[in-house]
């Protein structure tokens, strides 16, 4: 069962990512392959829409992220609450993500707290998550033997990358996969991240990181404005949170933007 899951999750992974490809991959023009060999249109039903505010909206048809993949699980509460439904953007911005941190620093799937409910709106104890645009993520770490492990729980870590819970004794903040987590996900064209919410000692840490391996320096620039301790809820030093833009389609749709838009956003993207 848990077999056929994964294959299942993987083929519709994959089926997702073609849909956001960047035109840079396809063949180059004049190339023309025979008529068999070209590949199938996806089929991924992609008309899921962000409604209203990210705090106060709803999710129309939304997206279905599987379970689980080859690089990501969804916590047990999430499968509990059934909140894996995004925008069709935003699962594949986490697919994406998951997969290039799984590849570029092998270890461990990303783990995955909510997104939203499959038609979205109000979602205890949270605030927003009511329109597909919002994500809770897990931090990755590592264990006293230095095996790369993935995320347990909701377990706060400190300035210097020490685990503070009781279950977590020992263990550190992996910066180096949860640094390459932050840059792709700021380095995304298409959907677009607003904020990362994290703590100012989780985002103090991962920015030394980053200056330390002489990090390209408008990733820098956009990591010290997108990562934000949030004033108005917890620190977010167990969990970072991302919120994305709403996509040029879900804006016409009545798709609602707060808060800052950065000199570096394209409009229509
Ligand atoms: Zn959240």
């Amino acid at each position: 069962m848990i077999r056929r899951l994964s294959a299942h999750a993987a083929r519709y992974l994959a089926r997702l990512f073609l849909l956001f490809v960047p035109i840079s991959l396809s063949p180059s023009a004049g190339s023309r392959a025979p008529a068999m060999l070209e590949p199938e249109p996806p089929q991924v039903d992609t008309s899921a829409c962000s409604v209203g505010y990210a705090y106060g909206g709803r999710l129309q048809n939304g997206f279905e992220m599987p379970l689980e993949g080859k690089h990501h699980r969804f916590t047990w509460n999430v499968r509990k609450k059934g909140s894996n439904f995004g925008t069709p953007e935003m699962v594949s911005l986490l697919a994406r993500a998951a997969g290039v941190v799984g590849t570029a620093v092998s270890g461990p799937p990303l783990v995955l707290g909510s997104i939203s409910k499959k038609n979205g709106g109000k979602m205890r104890p949270h605030k927003s998550h009511q329109a597909g645009r919002d994500v809770d993520i897990l931090f990755y770490a590592i264990d006293p033997e230095g095996r790369r492990k993935r995320a347990v729980g909701f377990y706060e870590f400190d300035e210097a990358g020490r685990c503070l819970h009781k279950r977590c004794k020992g263990w550190k903040f992996d910066v180096q996969r949860n640094w390459w987590l932050v840059r792709t996900m700021l380095w995304s064209k298409r959907p677009q991240v607003q904020y990362i919410f994290v703590s100012k000692g989780v985002k103090r840490l991962m920015l030394n990181y980053a200056r330390k391996r002489q990090e390209h320096p408008e990733i820098l620039r956009r990591a010290k404005r997108v990562l934000v301790q949030p004033g108005n809820s917890s620190p977010h030093a167990d969990h970072c949170h991302v919120r994305i833009y709403c996509s040029a389609k879900d804006k016409r749709a009545g798709c609602k933007d707060a808060g800052p838009r950065w000199d570096w956003i394209r409009r229509g993207a």
